[in-house]
């Protein structure tokens, strides 16, 4: 050891509290079950008492569930499909899984190309830098404000492959691109890449106008679409590749409601080798077959409840953006029928804040999270004044479109009336209590009010 003073990113007083609890542990078995203990409580919590409204999170089947701790995870096969393509014998199994998933994929994207062995959205991105872009090459991507995602940015996988980055202009009225701007910034700059990746996401975007613009210098358009993947794949959004992005990636995740991690799509046979080399052998060896499995169960899921599942989500989205409104909170886009999308953004500056607003709600067992929003400024990053809400685990806990005045209803208690969150708390554990089913899966079918 060094003398230099120990330096951790994280909250110094949460290790030393980790580290308190080890030492009181004294064997290494109930420092194990410490951990267990930790997972259970939070099951209790936010698997059964919570009412979960980040837009990022999905629940996923109780099949995609149960295969992501099955035996095929423990088994090692990098390399691509295939009994030359892979260094390990014993892998026909695998490479059954393997191809139905690739091939559910294609399905689900309708799409000629996808890519099943991403750990995340971010190490698509990464995939994206890597093979379509060179050190000093300059692309243009969506700003944090408006709703980029840092993955795109200096700070994220675009950063690291040392490329210039330039803002897709947007009109901060409309939540759109300003594409008369963007058409003049786009002849001036002349991108390789335009990737649009929307963290905060209401509206589809004119991606045939922007991609037939950058054509004409042999710019790519990437569409990040890692919170609408499952609107896409349920044909409740705009379908980017069809629309001329040369490249889908995606969160499997978000709205496609399958595990953590990633997928890449694309239809043009050149993008093939770039890609796919960037993925084998740069950024993914083993990777988690049982991920994969789940992957594409949650795939053959979309495929058969995703048109009706999404809609849903989209109907509840704009049912709550209204009962918000309704009850005084300010929510953005009123004027475009507050969403599209799985998410409801509202401004909550004037209940202190984001950041402050997230907690008092989690407080009440309403899980969002605070947001930046246009007219925040650099210095307001961690306090911004918006909080994202999304519909995704309440829409396939089987709520409809009149159950969002009831969960509007929680909010403005603890906002608007400034009612305690230890009552309002109460209240939500009894309403969400009952609900402990997810529709929309093989397992358990679709909710009541759909299949009666
Ligand atoms: C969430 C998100 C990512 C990262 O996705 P992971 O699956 O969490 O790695 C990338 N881009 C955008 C726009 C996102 O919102």
């Amino acid at each position: 050891m060094n003398n230099k003073e120990q330096f951790e990113v994280h909250d110094p007083a949460i290790l030393a509290n980790a580290r308190a609890v080890l030492d009181a542990a004294g064997t290494h078995a109930q420092m194990a079950q410490e951990v267990v203990n930790a997972v259970k409580r939070n099951e209790e919590w936010r698997g059964e008492d919570c009412i979960n409204l980040l837009a990022p999170e999905a629940p996923t089947s109780p099949t995609v569930r149960r295969l992501l701790a099955s035996e095929i995870g423990t088994r090692a096969a990098e390399g691509h499909i295939g009994r030359v393509n892979r260094w390990f014998a014993g892998t026909q199994y695998i490479d059954e899984v393997e191809s139905l998933c690739v091939e559910l994929l294609k399905k689900a994207f309708r799409c000629n190309y996808a890519d099943h062995r991403l750990m995340g959205s971010m190490i698509g991105n990464m995939a994206v830098y890597h093979s379509l872009a060179q050190p000093g090459d300059r692309v243009m991507t969506a700003a944090q404000p408006i709703g980029g995602h840092s993955s795109n940015r200096y700070g994220g996988p675009a950063g690291t492959r040392g490329v210039e980055i330039f803002d897709i202009p947007f009109d901060p009225e409309t939540l759109d691109v300003d594409l008369d701007k963007f058409e003049e910034e786009a002849q001036r700059i002349q991108p390789k890449l335009v990737v649009t990746g929307m963290s905060m996401t209401l509206f589809p975007l004119p991606v045939r106008e922007m991609s037939s613009i950058i054509k004409a210098w042999g710019g790519r358009f990437v569409f990040d679409g890692a919170h609408q993947a499952g609107l896409i794949a349920g044909h409740q959004f705009q379908d980017p590749l069809k629309e001329g992005a040369d490249i889908l990636t995606g969160s499997a995740g978000k709205t496609f409601s399958g595990p953590q991690s990633g997928m890449i799509m694309w239809n043009d046979p050149e993008l093939t080798q770039p890609i796919t080399n960037a993925i084998f052998p740069v950024l993914a060896a083993t990777h988690q077959v049982n991920r994969v499995a789940a992957l594409a169960v949650a795939a053959a899921e979309m495929l058969e409840y995703g048109d009706v599942y999404m809609e849903q989500i989209v109907k509840n989205s704009q049912a709550l953006g209204k009962a918000l409104e309704d009850r005084g909170i300010p929510v953005l886009a009123t004027n475009r029928g507050y969403s599209q999308t799985h998410q409801v953004i509202a401004d909550v500056g004037e209940f202190g804040g984001g950041l402050e607003v997230a907690h008092r709600l989690a407080e009440a067992n309403v899980i969002t999270n605070k947001n930046l929003i246009p007219g925040d400024k650099p210095e307001d990053w961690d306090r911004p004044s918006g909080l994202r809400m999304g519909t995704i685990e309440v829409t396939r806990l089987g709520l409809m479109e009149n159950h969002m005045a009831d969960i509007a209803e929680f909010l403005a208690r603890v906002l608007a009336n400034g009612e305690s969150t230890s009552s309002v708390r109460k209240d939500v554990e009894a309403y969400r209590r009952p609900l402990q089913t997810f529709y929309y899966n093989f397992d358990n079918g679709w909710p009541q009010s759909i299949s009666s």
